[in-house]
């Protein structure tokens, strides 16, 4: 069986190619495209090169093409991308504009392209199913809450993968187990004592973080949006509600110019002054433009903020994860993170530290009780498990 995963942005394609036989799985191929402007040729173009490769023959070739989909009220989980469902979709698109939109064209595109492949949509809200009711509700009246208005939380497909490989890696083969079938048997099923407590970072272009029980998310830093929690590239994070109303009234501005600037202008871009990558502002802050630097001291506070709060939560921590491309390529970020932790169980290795780039690896000193770990993002392989297994549910 062979399943593509599909990464769709406003203006990227990118995707990889997984074999599945007699319980072995298999990266064939991963490739991608940025600056797209003709999205049917990105796809055309795509699929050329599983050809070329000899990965496929034609796209009758692939039993599936599986979507890392955002959020759909009323939609949960691992489900079939029917016109129902990216109408759904649709209705939300105010909550997240930077990523249901293309979705939902890229959808529409593959499903004009390939009519007959099932086109399947693992849901980034899937993992939190099972987070205490507590943890997820905002405190506004009831009626609002019923409307949507509560914490959904998102990266759901990255925090399952470092829930399954965090545990793979601390020898926990019960919890990881129970991760990778979280979303077959829900969140109730049984670990042995002691309980596996990990607090996954995923630091990127957007950002989140994760406290996570036994392989079970107990909440996440991203709320009813992907705009909230921590700061995003150019995404505002957590903003007081009353910032808005007061903006528009005092300044003048429209309901559609706050979104704009909330989705586009916010974040580290906001409070750098333009740039918006994190590469470019820790060079600016290096040569001494204190924008840049007030953005990188925002940015790891709010990170530490939300570590704080998982460590509490879960009485500790045996881990503390970073992944995504600022957790895995940063050492120096993942330094001023961990700093003056000791008297919380967590001493960083320097130098192992600084010497891991994009590879796993533990980055904590032995004396450490809480162990650091870098674990490279594997988003599109949850998807793709997930779709696999929808396809032999819905088939047999
Ligand atoms: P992501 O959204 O996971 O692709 O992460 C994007 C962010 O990660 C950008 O702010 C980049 O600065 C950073 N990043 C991604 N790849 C690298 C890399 N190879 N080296 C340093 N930083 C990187």
């Amino acid at each position: 069986m062979k399943v593509l995963v599909a990464n769709l942005g406003s203006t990227s394609l990118k995707w990889r190619l997984f074999e599945f036989s007699n319980r072995q799985e298999r990266m064939l191929h991963k490739g991608g495209f940025e600056r797209v402007t003709d999205y049917p040729k990105a796809i055309e173009d795509c699929l050329a090169q599983l050809r070329d490769a000899g990965h496929i023959a034609s796209e009758k070739d692939l039993s599936a093409v599986g979507f890392k989909t955002v959020l759909a009220l009323g939609v949960n989980g691992c489900v079939r991308l029917d016109e129902k469902t990216v109408r759904a979709m649709e209705a939300c698109n105010s909550i997240a504009p930077a990523h249901n939109p293309p979705y939902i064209s890229g959808v529409r595109l593959f499903a004009q392209r390939m009519p007959k492949t099932p086109l399947v949509g693992l849901f980034e809200t899937a993992f939190y199913q099972w987070a205490p009711e507590a943890a997820m509700r905002y405190a506004v009246p009831q009626a609002w809450h019923a409307a949507g208005v509560r914490r959904w939380g998102f990266h759901g497909a990255s925090h399952k993968f470092i829930a399954e490989r965090s545990a793979e890696l601390l020898r926990r083969e019960d919890v990881a187990q129970r991760a990778r079938r979280l979303y077959v048997d829900g969140g109730s099923s049984a670990v042995r004592q002691p309980d596996l407590r990990v607090i996954s970072c995923h630091l990127g272009g957007s950002s989140s973080i994760s406290g996570i029980l036994n392989g079970v998310a107990i909440g996440n830093s991203l709320g009813m949006s992907p705009q909230s929690g921590l700061p995003h590239n150019n995404r505002v994070g957590d903003l007081d509600a009353f910032a808005l109303p007061f903006l528009m009234r005092t300044a003048g501005l429209t309901l559609d110019e706050a979104e704009r600037l909330l989705c586009k202008e916010s974040g580290l871009k906001g409070l750098s002054g333009g740039a918006n990558d994190i590469r470019d502002i820790q060079t600016q802050a290096a040569q001494g433009n204190t924008n840049a630097q007030l953005a990188l001291d925002v940015f790891v506070h709010h990170i530490r903020h939300w570590i704080g709060a998982y460590f509490l939560q879960l009485n500790g921590a045996d881990a503390l994860v970073f992944t995504a491309g600022i957790g895995e390529n940063r050492a120096e970020l993942r330094e001023t993170i961990c700093a003056n932790l000791d008297q919380l169980g967590l001493v960083l290795d320097r130098e192992q530290n600084l010497a891991t780039r994009a590879q796993e690896a533990v980055i904590s000193a032995p004396n450490s009780r809480v162990q650091v770990m870098v674990i490279p993002a594997n988003e599109e392989l949850v998807v793709a498990r997930e779709v696999k297994r929808f396809l032999e549910n819905t088939q047999s």
